[in-house]
């Protein structure tokens, strides 16, 4: 993108203006060049995270996605027909998972961070523990499971909470932030970026 003559006089008033100083056109065009050049990678590069980040914002129970192709659940890991999965601010999930976020079966917080939750496969390959003792486990008691029922009411999927079975684990109760839970973060502060840009450019 190229600044037009506008914004590089606009430019030099600003840094005359705020900083003190005499930009050349030279100078002040750089800056503009590299100032939209920013804005545009970064619209290439996380535009859509920014585009559905704003969108979320105007229909915060998230909303359907569209087309044939096969999307993983980003909470039971499995693939499903995209038509029948969601987006919200926790991530895309299949049907199943997201009426179980919604239902409160499984709380948001473990949405987008794999450390505040096991599954049968994590319990084996993280403490040991094989899923047939597993269930015994919960059978007595020691471990609490989360049980994601299908349509007809039997398991779909389990998840173990950290924080409900940080003792018998013999682990921390808490999880860092996760690399996902650090990026939505960063994509709501471009959206900000954005929103201000669009104001100040369309109260010109
Ligand atoms: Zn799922």
């Amino acid at each position: 993108m190229i600044p037009s003559q506008k914004s590089i006089n606009e430019l030099k008033e600003i840094a005359k203006r705020e900083f003190g100083v005499e930009w050349t056109d030279g100078e002040a065009s750089d800056a503009a060049y590299n100032l939209l050049n920013y804005f545009d990678i970064l619209m290439k590069w996380a535009g859509d995270d920014i585009k559905t980040h704003l969108r979320l914002e105007k229909e915060p129970d998230g909303f359907a996605i569209k087309g044939e192709q096969l999307i993983t659940c980003g909470l039971c890991g499995k693939l499903s027909p995209a038509k029948e999965c969601w987006k919200d601010k926790h991530g895309l999930k299949c049907r199943l998972c997201q009426k179980a976020v919604r239902d409160g079966i499984v709380p948001t917080s473990v949405c987008r961070n794999k450390d505040r939750w096991f599954s049968f496969e994590t319990l084996k390959e993280k403490f040991g523990i094989h899923p047939a003792t597993a269930k015994s486990l919960v059978r007595k008691g020691n471990l609490k499971a989360r049980i994601i029922p299908n349509d007809l009411g039997n398991p779909y999927f389990t998840l173990f909470l950290r924080e409900e079975n940080y003792e018998f684990l013999k682990i921390e109760k808490d999880a860092p932030q996760s690399a996902l839970e650090e990026y939505d973060q960063q994509v709501a502060e471009w959206a900000e970026d954005y929103k201000k840009k669009i104001a100040e450019k369309s109260a010109k």
